[in-house]
């Protein structure tokens, strides 16, 4: 993961949660879609210094990932991540 703002070309579409059958795989970046995207995208108007900010949840294992790179895995029986919603924005604090 890069910060915010660094352009790399991404040869990897987004990827899709292995359990969600309802979405198929896009093979062109011309024709994604919503219906080729598991993972709603939370950090719209994010900018770098915002690190502990959401950038997207699995809908289906609650999994996060950060705007600074750090993917956490939600675990069932453990401690529920610490998730914020402020100023319509979604942080881990
Ligand atoms: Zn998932």
């Amino acid at each position: 993961m890069h910060p915010v703002g660094y352009r790399q070309p991404i040869t990897h579409l987004p990827p899709i949660c292995p359990i969600d059958k309802d979405r198929t795989a896009a093979t062109r970046w011309t024709t994604l879609t919503d219906a080729n995207i598991s993972y709603p995208f939370r950090a719209r108007g994010a900018v770098e210094s915002q690190t502990n900010r959401v950038v997207t949840v699995c809908p289906v294992h609650g999994n996060v990932l950060l705007l600074n790179g750090a993917a956490y895995r939600s675990v069932r029986g453990a401690p529920s991540l610490n998730l914020n919603e402020r100023n319509g924005a979604l942080w881990m604090d």
